[in-house]
């Protein structure tokens, strides 16, 4: 059925005056943000002087705040036909240059606040763009004719509908071809797995550019109907203030990456100290919250047993990327395994195979069931998957596209995994993140869980490396030395200037900090 359903957009005329995204401006209905998407499409093609609905093939980049004002641009890319490629307003301008020429942009579009960003820009690229007006503007366009504007698109499913770019923890990020329909397959498995409906409201504090913000924290919401409450930025207390707060409309259902979760309990042990307030962020947060995810990178068992201790919610953590949207997902009813990541979302197949010259499965799974071959239980391999959510292509990288997928179509994700205990378990990044010792192999994420475990040890820091443009993350412990980049690369720290940060107990010096080598 999902290759007959239309975008996300053709869904808000139903939901009519229900309200869609609550902002630092204002508050916005679904019949606002289509007009307002509406008006911006016309205005778009008329800038390129195309024809509403031809500009198939036509990439148009937008920098906007996390308000309502990046829903419409996306939407109003849509509603042209083109595909909507999301910028990201804490990038350097080089960064935003690189992802604009990279995808071959033909217009830009800037929310309010960021024209004086993007503006230079488009004027050394020679591109057209458009401002958009304040957000607390939006939604006083003319109501145009709608139906007739939808209508000139036919060919909905397999046009290409956005290029997210990777995080570039393994190089530089790579844009990701998505389609609306294998969008649609991402929102679908999500909605149905974590049970989504019009009366749910959502706390929007991620970044726009990648799919967690994207897709599992907007475009389910909007999906169904229900209100995404959009913070501007992410600020631990106004976080709280929101979780808490009994206006309406109430959070009933929060996201987050680990690092959040963990800021989130700082604050709370510095401000909440009272008896009488943890038991009210507790019992309010039992009593109205349905759903609290943690995702896009390990989440470090401490913060789990934290964050039940002072929420009484045991977060569900799930996996995921760019090129496939979610995969694993740890159940919404039922037991929640801490470290693990559930089992496939409905319509993903994955497998878990040796990367040694035999490529022997060793474990095939889907939504349903999951089997392992006899004789391999517990061998750790190479997660690959399969599934109308799997991306189309690496933009304008035709070879790195061939490579990432087998002969029988099956993405190969970079990552390994583990089923063990009925679930899927991820162990770190298939080629960079195991670390040899003594002839063993030690998956560094697994040597992490045990480090976090640790009570002296409470979180780690990002620092850059001179000799690499990327955020390293250094780690020395009882000589094995190691560092992952954003996530998970483990660089050799031999040819590199490193520095070891853990975040300790203030009291205890656990590791001392060095530098050099
Ligand atoms: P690039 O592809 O450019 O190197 P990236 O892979 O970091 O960057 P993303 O697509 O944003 O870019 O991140 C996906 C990665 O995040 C996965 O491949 C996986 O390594 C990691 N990840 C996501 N969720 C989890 C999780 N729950 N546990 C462990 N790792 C996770
Ligand atoms: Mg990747």
């Amino acid at each position: 059925s999902w290759k007959n359903q239309k975008p996300v957009f053709t869904r808000a005329p139903t939901y009519g005056d229900k309200l869609a995204i609550v902002d630092s401006s204002g508050r916005y209905t679904y019949k606002q943000l289509y007009a307002s998407s509406l008006g911006l499409a016309g205005k778009i093609s008329s800038a390129l002087n195309l024809d509403f609905g031809s500009l198939e093939g036509k990439r148009i980049s937008f920098l906007c705040g996390n308000d309502a004002s990046y829903t419409v641009a996306q939407w109003a890319a849509w509603m042209c036909g083109g595909t909507a490629v999301p910028l990201y307003r804490k990038h350097p301008p080089s960064e935003l240059e690189y992802i604009i020429s990279d995808s071959q942009t033909s217009l830009l579009v800037a929310g309010h606040a960021h024209a004086e960003t993007l503006e230079p820009l488009a004027q050394s690229l020679g591109l057209p763009c458009l401002t958009l007006p304040p957000t607390s503007s939006l939604g006083t366009l003319d109501d145009a004719d709608i139906q007739e504007k939808e209508a000139a698109i036919t060919d909905w499913a397999e046009r290409p509908a956005m290029i997210i770019y990777t995080s570039g923890t393994t190089g530089r990020p790579k844009g990701v071809l998505h389609t609306h329909s294998s969008i649609q397959a991402m929102v679908q498995g999500l909605v149905s797995e974590w049970a989504w409906t019009r009366d749910d409201v959502i706390l929007h504090t991620l970044p726009l550019h990648h799919v967690h913000g994207i897709v599992n924290k907007l475009l389910c919401p909007l999906w169904v109907g229900a209100t995404c409450i959009m913070l501007p930025d992410f600020e631990p207390q106004k976080v709280w203030e929101m979780l808490l707060s009994s206006k309406t409309p109430m959070v009933n259902v929060f996201m987050a990456v680990p690092t959040i979760y963990s800021k989130l309990i700082q604050y709370y042990d510095q401000h909440f100290t009272q008896p009488h307030v943890k038991d009210f962020v507790k019992a309010v947060c039992k009593e109205r919250i349905r759903l609290m995810v943690s995702g896009s990178a390990a989440l470090p068992l401490p913060t789990l047993q934290r964050w039940e201790e002072i929420t009484g919610h045991t977060l569900l953590e799930r996996y995921g990327m760019t090129e496939i949207g979610m995969a694993l997902s740890n159940p919404l009813k039922g037991p929640r395994i801490p470290g693990a990541v559930g089992l496939p979302l409905p319509g993903v197949e994955v497998r878990i195979v040796m990367t040694n010259a035999t490529n022997t499965t060793i474990v095939e799974g889907s939504h349903r069931q999951t089997q392992v071959c006899p004789g391999l239980e517990g061998k750790e391999g190479e997660l690959l998957v399969r599934g109308l959510s799997v991306f189309q292509e690496y933009w304008n990288k035709p070879q790195e596209t061939i490579e990432s997928f087998t002969a029988d179509g099956w993405f190969k994700t970079g990552d390994t995994a583990v089923f063990k205990d009925s679930v899927y378990w991820i162990m770190g990044r298939s080629s960079v993140d195991i670390i040899k010792s003594g002839g063993y192999k030690i998956s560094a994420l697994e040597v992490e869980r045990h480090l976090l475990a640790h009570p002296d040890i409470t979180g780690s820091t990002w620092r850059p490396t001179p000799s690499r443009q990327a955020w390293c993350w250094w780690r020395r412990c009882q000589g094995i030395r190691w560092a992952r980049s954003t996530r998970r690369t483990c660089c050799d720290s031999s040819s590199h200037d490193w520095t070891v940060s853990l975040s300790v107990a203030p009291h205890r010096h656990f590791l001392p900090r060095r530098r050099g080598h």
